[in-house]
């Protein structure tokens, strides 16, 4: 039997992100044929957006199936070490902010991906001193935006050379107890396979929510979960 979170998607982009090819309406309609309960549709943002008051109506008129529950998001990449995120003011109607990484959150800014490996290569700061910031950055952000999602959590540790069995068990318990403390939803992405079965398990005893996403940027993919459904079924239970 498969896990229940299989039955939602709560990450899946449309054209109103610049790099996504299928319509809110298509991928409705994927939604409703895979048998879905929930999708949450989510377009990418900055501080500059200014078309999130249209993505909320045009969600709104959308006609959806019975049985398919439909809500919203944006997602919005972490800044800096403070938890700053790249968000413009939200009209109601938003849902949930999916929080990112991106890039780097720096002590004094995003850093991107090569930057930060460049970075830890020449010694400017230590792997170790990287995964603190990222984790505390990750935990300040859900602080100051509590209620809301952790978008494919870690999968910035790969590009910058970095990966998840580094960050040991108490690292990853800081990172849960922030997401139990602030009512943070931990989704677990199809795209980039993570957060891994370390992290999962330590979000799991700290009690915080995990939803399935796919992070689909064409509606074909709505839906369908092998890693996902890998990793759930290896949470047990
Ligand atoms: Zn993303
Ligand atoms: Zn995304």
């Amino acid at each position: 039997m498969s896990h229940p979170a299989l039955r939602g998607d709560h990450h899946v982009h449309s054209t109103f992100s610049d790099d996504a090819v299928s319509t809110l309406e298509e991928n409705v309609a994927v939604a409703a044929a895979a048998g879905l309960v929930e999708l949450r549709l989510v377009d990418h943002v900055r501080v500059d957006t200014a078309w999130v008051p249209e993505f909320v109506d045009a969600v709104r008129r959308l006609e959806v199936p019975d049985g398919l529950t439909v809500r919203t998001g944006v997602e919005a990449k972490m800044l800096d070490a403070s938890g700053t995120l790249d968000l413009p003011p939200l009209p109601p109607g938003v849902d949930r902010v999916l929080i990112a990484d991106h890039q780097f959150p720096g002590p004094d800014g995003p850093w991107s991906p090569t930057a930060t490996r460049e970075r830890i290569a020449d010694g400017r700061i230590s792997a170790e001193a990287a995964l603190d910031l990222l984790v505390g950055a990750t935990v300040a952000a859900v602080t100051r935006h509590p209620g809301n999602q952790l978008a494919h959590a870690f999968s910035i540790l790969p590009k910058i050379g970095l990966d998840e069995d580094l960050l040991g068990a108490e690292r990853l318990a800081a990172w849960a107890a922030g997401c139990a403390a602030t009512g943070t939803v931990v989704e677990v992405n199809e795209k980039w396979g993570c957060p891994g079965p370390a992290a999962l398990a330590a979000a799991r005893h700290a009690g915080v929510a995990l939803v399935a996403s796919t992070d689909s940027h064409d509606a074909r993919d709505v839906g369908r979960y092998d890693r996902v459904a890998r990793l759930l079924a290896g949470l047990g239970g």
